[in-house]
């Protein structure tokens, strides 16, 4: 009935997350409000971490993009499972820090990384940074000099995939402002660079193909170009890199219609494609990492606000607005993203209207959406936008001057707030 399994209508007609009734979330915590489900979040890791245990011997390691969706709670969680993270700036290694996360199960990526990042890395001991080009590998080498020590690297490289939402194409030249080339040879060239480094160890090759992908082709594909490029390397340059970190972006469920492969499926078909291709190459199975982010924390959560106005134009369209918007959600007004929405305390009603769901900010693109099928929505009702778990709280700004929204995590039918909702004076917190 609905896009995520965490959600159901309770006996008053009231939409549940996790068993918990969203009506009383809204009425305790206040709108807006981001609701998270930690069994779901859970859930989604095992589903990776345990299929690699069963498809590929363990021998790999989940780490958690945490730029879906970071606070330290969600560090916490994703290190009681087990699994590691994925981090794109000293922000984010600074909240795993003080969540006590394990930092050697820590990758560190970004395409511009500063000196103060790199040195902050090596200081808390992450287990690998990925680098992105040459400029960055020397800055890295001599700062690791400085600072006497030898950090694990991976390569960041673009394998000539361009992944789409139902289909792939190989193409000559990728046009991204993320990692080394393949098909120029920049990539070989880097590798040639590191093995000349006194100060830094490459362990792995990196590649992302994209995001919210459904089909696994385009992960095999890319699996079978990486693992060409390790033996090219062994061939070459008699050194065999051992390990393979695959990225991230697998699609999830937004919208009814959407279909994504479960994530079993990727992993054992993945794993498949590593063994017949290792055997063939004559190269060693690689140690492998995947980051999913999207697919941990998006189906998990939901957003709860309070519908304000409606405003029907004739002939034209409906408006709801509500009293969030771009500043919670940036996803429509920066990439058009749909969601499905549900008046929570009507929640066991048809959705035989639809609407256009408007925020309170000064922008008239600042929608949750157009034309979504919803109930008939009145001032006062709650709204739920669902699967917002991912890229919602993490991109959130506080653009007029709006206060982000707490963040509550829902656990067998009992909440608690992870990360308060801001104050006034956090507000002018940092004025002078
Ligand atoms: C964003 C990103 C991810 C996570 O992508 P999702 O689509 O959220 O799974 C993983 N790895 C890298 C390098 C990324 O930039």
């Amino acid at each position: 009935m609905f896009v995520s399994e965490n959600l159901s209508v309770n006996s008053q007609g009231n939409l549940t997350i996790g068993g918990a009734d969203t009506v009383e979330l809204a009425q305790q915590y206040g709108t807006p409000l981001y609701v998270m489900d930690e069994q779901l979040i859970r859930s989604n890791l095992r589903r990776f971490h345990e299929s690699m245990q069963k498809n590929y011997q363990g021998m790999g390691l989940v780490c958690y993009a945490s730029k879906a969706f970071s606070c330290l709670e969600m560090c916490r969680v994703v290190a009681s499972e087990g699994d590691g993270l994925d981090a794109v700036s000293i922000g984010e290694l600074y909240t795993a820090v003080k969540a006590g996360f394990p930092m050697e199960k820590v990758g560190f990526h970004g395409n511009n990384k500063t000196d103060e990042e790199l040195r902050y890395a090596l200081e808390v001991g992450v287990g690998h940074i990925i680098v992105d080009n040459l400029p960055e590998l020397e800055r890295l080498e001599r700062i690791a000099g400085e600072m006497k020590a030898c950090p694990h690297i991976m390569f960041r490289i673009k394998p000539g995939i361009d992944a789409h939402t139902h289909q792939f194409i190989m193409t000559g030249q990728i046009d991204s402002k993320f990692g080394f080339a393949l098909e120029t040879g920049e990539a070989f060239e880097a590798v040639k660079e590191a093995l000349s480094c006194q100060n830094v160890k490459l362990v792995g090759v990196h590649c992302h193909i994209g995001s919210q992908i459904f089909d696994i082709d385009p992960f095999e594909a890319a699996a079978k170009v990486m693992l060409e490029f390790i033996a090219k390397v062994k061939n070459e340059l008699g050194y065999e890199i051992p390990g393979l970190n695959l990225g991230g972006g697998f699609g999830i469920k937004y919208l009814e219609e959407h279909d994504p492969a479960p994530f079993e499926v990727y992993m054992e078909r993945v794993a498949a494609v590593v063994d017949e291709q290792c055997s063939k190459l004559g190269i060693e199975r690689p140690f492998i990492y995947i980051e999913p982010g999207r697919s941990i924390a998006a189906s998990a959560g939901i957003t709860l606000y309070t519908v304000g106005a409606r405003k029907e134009i004739p002939g034209i369209r409906t408006y709801i607005s509500v009293d969030g918007g771009m500043a919670d959600n940036p996803r429509y007004i920066l990439y058009q993203s749909e969601y499905e929405a549900v008046v929570a305390n009507k929640a066991s009603q048809e959705r035989n209207e639809k609407v256009t769901i408007a925020g309170k900010c000064c922008e008239s693109g600042d929608l949750i959406g157009e034309n979504m099928p919803l109930q008939h929505a009145e001032s006062g009702d709650i709204l739920a936008v669902l699967a917002t778990g991912a890229y919602n709280y993490s991109m959130s700004s506080n653009y007029n001057r709006l206060q982000k929204p707490a963040v509550v995590f829902v656990n067998e039918g009992k909440s608690r707030v992870v990360v308060k909702r801001q104050s006034l004076d956090d507000i002018i917190a940092n004025d002078v």
